[in-house]
């Protein structure tokens, strides 16, 4: 290393520094810690709005065990236990919204105490879990029910080998909060009037089936075990799934999908079993010089109280690495401030913000879905404002088994028709593959437009065109 003379900087240079007893000139003002409402997570006893549950003590509802007895799993328990906080319109709304709905009804007293009871129409966990009447909008006339192709990306039953390096393992079909949202409502829950789904249980012989299918797979390093949830999984069943994965040499890494953190919180202890099963698991692995992390899903900054936040320093103590994965919704998370809030209070709680999701085409849920446009915009307006390790990549998962996009990549996006197209040359080389904005944030001569069959094609056949074109 060579040396340079050091240089004066002039005595009025700013970099010279000020003697100690004068005051540091700041360049702008500090901000008001009121402002800084990240840190503000809350630890209020904010269950004792809800009726049946205002003489429930802090011990009690922080049991996994009592949030589990006291899950609210049908409409009517549901109504029952906010009949006395909202208008007979609004429970006619919810009933008949259930009644329309795909999904299974599965409820934690965690979030269902934490939605504002005296606004629930414009409470964001309220419209993520419950289904209003009044908001439903027809589904996108190019819908269908596994509208990602993941079953036809799968040579055994529930294991998707979409990528070359990794595979996403669908261990089981149950959840401990059920999601309008959820792109596996094909799978996922029990059957419910409008969808008979397929079964994806937890069931020895068929994990065997997708371990025998991985060990002979010499490129796989990499798998999501997912469902479902694997919070439901029993603590026996998460350390077979564990310690198998980890015995096959050429897998390096995996992740535990569970949205238990966001939702159920309180499971999260020394001494639960499952978080000891856990920390077993990432603890071999970390010997084994293979990485075992957590994936969980949290939509809103209001998801995460103060149970969150003890829950992620357990994890974070035994150093247990979680990753956020978010699902892009209209009137929940789709503005700067719900963004930017989220990704802050996740990165001070060490969970890191990894995937905003734009909204996949589901049955019943076209009211949640906004456009390519909407997340691009947000893109922008995140990044830089926290570090670039804890900002979220907005993603497409294109239609028909492309896999994830970033979701300014197209090849061509024309807002008017709200049609895009992707390729994905490191997963299906040479197709093409296409997204599209809900009708409902289109033009009203759009729209009328898609509800034509003929122009519905053309549309989508020029879209396509064009898009080829500018591939070549
Ligand atoms: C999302 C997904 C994965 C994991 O993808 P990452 O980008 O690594 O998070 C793997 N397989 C399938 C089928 C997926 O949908
Ligand atoms: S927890 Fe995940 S898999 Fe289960 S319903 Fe919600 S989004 Fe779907």
């Amino acid at each position: 290393m060579s040396t340079s003379p050091v240089r004066q900087l002039p005595s009025d240079s700013p970099i010279t520094p000020a003697p100690a007893d004068e005051p540091i000139r700041h360049l702008k003002p500090p901000v008001d810690p009121e402002d800084l409402e990240h840190r503000r997570v809350r630890r209020d006893e904010f269950w004792r709005q809800i009726p049946a549950w205002k003489d429930v003590d802090h011990e009690t509802f922080a049991s996994y065990d009592w949030q589990e007895k006291n899950a609210i799993t049908s409409p009517k328990k549901l109504v029952a236990s906010v009949r006395e906080l909202v208008s007979p319109s609004f429970i006619e709304d919810v009933e008949t919204g259930f009644s329309l709905a795909p999904m299974a009804v599965r409820i934690s007293p965690y979030l269902l105490s934490l939605i504002d009871w005296s606004d629930p129409v414009h409470d964001p966990i309220r419209r993520q879990f419950l289904p209003l009447a009044s908001e439903i909008e027809p589904d996108h006339p190019m819908l269908t029910l596994d509208s990602l192709h993941e079953q036809g990306d799968a040579p055994v039953p529930g294991l998707t080998h979409r990528y070359p390096d990794k595979a996403l393992f669908l261990a089981l079909d149950t959840c401990p909060v059920y999601c309008r949202f959820c792109t596996r409502s094909y799978a996922v829950g029990i059957d419910t009037d409008s969808v008979e789904k397929v079964s994806l249980k937890a069931d020895v012989a068929r994990w065997q089936q997708a371990f025998r299918y991985m060990r002979e797979r010499p490129e796989l390093e990499d798998v999501v075990v997912s469902g479902g949830d694997a919070y439901r999984l029993k603590p026996q069943q998460l350390l077979e799934i564990g310690h198998t994965l980890l015995d096959i040499p050429q897998i390096r890494r995996f992740r535990f999908a569970t949205k238990g953190i966001a939702v159920v919180p309180m499971r999260i202890k020394p001494g639960d079993p499952w978080t000891e099963a856990l920390t077993e698991i990432v603890e071999r692995g970390r010997k084994l010089g293979k990485e075992v992390v957590v994936h969980t899903h949290f939509n809103h900054a209001n998801e995460a109280t103060g149970f969150s936040q003890d829950a992620a320093r357990v994890l974070f103590e035994r150093g247990i690495y979680v990753r956020n994965q978010t699902v892009l919704q209209r009137g929940v998370n789709d503005s700067p401030d719900d963004q930017i809030l989220l990704a802050r209070r996740l990165s001070y709680l060490n969970v890191h913000p990894y995937y905003v999701y734009v909204h996949d085409l589901v049955k019943g849920v076209e009211t949640l879905r906004t456009t390519v446009a909407t997340a691009i915009r947000l893109e922008k307006r995140l990044r830089g404002s926290q570090a670039g390790y804890n900002t979220p990549t907005f993603v497409v998962d294109a239609l028909g088994g492309g896999g994830k996009r970033d979701a300014h990549s197209f090849e061509y996006y024309d807002q008017e028709t709200g049609i895009s197209v992707y390729t994905a040359p490191a997963v299906k080389e040479g197709r093409l593959f296409t997204y599209f904005d809900p009708l409902a944030e289109l033009s009203p001569h759009m729209r009328a437009a898609w509800l034509d069959d003929k122009r519905r094609h053309e549309m989508i056949h020029d879209a396509l065109t064009k898009a080829r074109q500018e591939v070549i």
